[in-house]
């Protein structure tokens, strides 16, 4: 599983030497050397997964992932805290304060992809591989295939993804915004109609079976799967 990792590190050496490692291993890293210059790459782009350094100049690690948690925007994003502290105390800190996994320095590069691998798996339900079912809908994500009433339905990638992150978190309301972060995986470079559009071709392509009914527009809202009629 690769990913966007953004490297929030303020001594460049091992920023470099982390960024080099994760890239070898396919995954897209970006930089930031403060928390408040990471603060502004995620405004601007989320990340699937921040390796953030406790010990910063300016705003701390630690403050930082609690401003991340504290927005409904990033909440979710999976955080693994860097730190040269080993003590249980700053540990348990660190993961009360939001970060989802923590790495204590010197750490080998091999241990560092494995917490990150992890925390991606664990943190991610609709990039798991096991088949989701409701309302009559079936997806399976190795297969990439879809079935409405026990007949295929052919989707193009972006519908399929939009589905299976609907399915896999159903009965909720997702933003516009939220879409674009969770299936586009960037919104900047997306205008916020482009979601309409997928949403009305994932329709279309679930209406013979009478399922199109499962994705609701919530006015106002944006949108959500669920086997209850509107
Ligand atoms: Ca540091």
């Amino acid at each position: 599983m690769t990913a966007s990792i953004l490297v929030v590190e303020d001594e460049p050496a091992i920023q470099a030497l982390i960024a080099t490692n994760l890239r070898r291993h396919g995954h897209a890293v970006s930089a930031a050397l403060s928390a408040e210059d990471a603060l502004r790459q995620i405004k601007a782009a989320l990340p699937d997964l921040i390796l953030l350094d406790w010990m910063l100049p300016g705003l701390s690690g630690l403050e930082c992932a609690r401003r991340l948690r504290a927005d409904p925007r990033t909440k979710n994003v999976p955080i693994i805290m860097l730190t040269a502290r080993g003590a249980e105390e700053d540990r348990v800190t660190g993961l009360e304060g939001g970060a989802d996994d923590y790495v204590t320095k010197p750490f080998s590069p091999r241990e560092l992809l494995a917490r990150i691998q992890a925390v991606l798996r664990r943190g991610r339900p609709q990039a798991s591989a096991d088949v989701v079912e409701a309302g009559g809908l079936k997806l399976d994500p190795v297969a990439h295939r879809v079935f409405a009433a026990g007949l295929p339905v052919n989707l193009g990638p972006t519908e399929f993804r939009l589905l299976h992150f609907l399915m896999t978190h159903s009965s909720r309301v997702h933003s516009r915004d939220q879409l674009l972060d969770q299936v586009w995986g960037d919104h900047v470079y997306v205008e916020e109609r482009t979601v309409d559009v997928h949403i009305r071709r994932l329709r279309a392509a679930l209406e013979p079976s009478g399922l199109d009914t499962l994705v609701q527009t919530v006015r106002g809202s944006g949108y959500r799967f669920s086997v209850d009629s509107q």
